[in-house]
Order: structure tokens, then C-alpha cells, then sequence
């Protein structure tokens, strides 16, 4: 029994020394390089393109990320305390790193669908538009507490070319069901427009409401 609860406590301070990462990757190897460097690049073109391009070098993340906990955080944990609690840090460190994958693409493809993936794309999407300097969390705010970058605007201003597919209805405006978090802010010429709109039809036909 005490073991099984070690184990557990293993699990956790992988999947909490994950978050810790993701903050500390997204906030100084991503964007304080300003572009220096294939993550910081990459990620500013993902905040370009507002979200829609994802790394096509995911392969070689998912399997440095993987490296690091199975070559970095479990021999520390062997050592430290033995052998079953360095493969469950870095089995939670894993789950982890594939949860934050699988929630941040989910958050500019999917209208969220739990009270949880609300916070975290309206957290996400402040930082994405307009604020890159704060809520460097992604999955958890812990460390934007910590470190004093936290921001929880009541609703999010998107500029009204990046508003992502799911937000708007066919005919371009916010649905209904997100005005309370979001606002759309700016204009768009018509050219904008016709490619929003195409877009966000091609959005719904993909995901119809359920
Ligand atoms: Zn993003
Ligand atoms: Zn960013």
C-alpha cells in the first residue's frame, strides 16, 4: 500500500514537473529568443498563423520530450529513491507532455466541450492574441501564479482575422455561446471576409453541432 502511494506520488511530480516546462520552454526558448532557434521560430509562426499550423517536427519533439523524462528525470529518480519511482515520474512527466500536445491542438481545432478546456482556451487564446507575454501556461495557471504572469481578462479580445473556425457562426459573427468569453475586435476587407467565412462553413460541416 505504501508503495502504490509512492508510485503515485511519483506519477504526480512528473506530470507537475511537466507543467513546470511548459511554462519555463514557452516562455524563455520560445518567446524570449524572439524567432532565434527552430522552437522559437516555429512557435511564432504558430502564433501568426493564429493557430492553425502545428509543427511539422512533432515526431522529433514527441520523441526528445520522451527522451528527457526516460534519460533525464528517471535515473534522477532511481537514485533518489529507487527504480519503480523514476519510471513513474517519468511516466507521469510523459503524460504530461502528451496531454498539453493533445489539449493545445484540441483548443484552436475544437469548441471546448468541458468547463475546463473553457478556462484553458480563453487562458491560451489571451496569451496568443495580443498578450504573449503572459499566461505561458498552457494545461495549468500554477506557474503564471507563481511567477507573476498570470492574467484572467473576463473576455478575451481576438482580432477579427484570427478568430479561430469554431468560434463563428455561418455567418461570420461570434456564436452565441462564446460571447461571454470572447469579443471580436478589428476589421476585415473583403477578401478577409469571404476566406473567414469559407472557413468557418467548412468548420461547421466538419463538426456539426451535437
Ligand atoms: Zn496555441
Ligand atoms: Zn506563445
Amino acid at each position: 500500500m505504501a508503495q502504490l502511494l509512492v508510485l503515485v506520488l511519483a506519477f504526480a511530480a512528473g506530470f507537475a514537473l511537466w507543467g513546470l516546462f511548459e511554462y519555463l520552454l514557452h516562455r524563455f526558448a520560445m518567446h524570449e529568443l524572439h524567432g532565434r532557434g527552430i522552437m522559437s521560430r516555429e512557435h511564432l509562426e504558430h502564433h501568426v498563423a493564429a493557430g492553425w499550423t502545428f509543427s511539422t517536427t512533432h515526431l522529433l519533439s514527441w520523441a526528445g520530450m520522451l527522451l528527457v523524462g526516460f534519460v533525464a528525470w528517471m535515473p534522477i529518480g532511481w537514485a533518489l529513491v529507487g527504480f519503480g519511482f523514476g519510471v513513474a515520474v517519468a511516466i507521469g512527466w510523459a503524460v504530461g507532455y502528451f496531454f498539453y500536445e493533445y489539449e493545445h491542438m484540441a483548443s484552436h481545432r475544437k469548441a471546448p466541450r468541458t468547463r475546463y478546456q473553457r478556462w484553458l482556451r480563453k487562458h491560451h487564446f489571451h496569451h496568443h492574441f495580443g498578450h504573449p507575454m503572459s499566461n505561458h501556461g498552457v494545461t495549468v495557471p500554477w506557474w503564471d501564479r507563481v511567477f507573476g504572469t498570470l492574467e484572467t481578462p473576463e473576455r478575451v479580445r481576438v482580432p477579427r482575422r484570427m478568430a479561430q473556425p469554431w468560434m463563428l457562426g455561418p455567418d461570420g459573427e461570434l456564436r452565441p455561446e462564446h460571447r461571454d468569453d470572447y469579443e471580436l475586435v478589428g476589421t476585415l476587407d473583403r477578401t478577409e471576409r469571404l476566406a473567414q467565412l469559407d472557413r468557418a462553413r467548412a468548420f461547421a460541416s466538419i463538426a456539426p453541432e451535437d
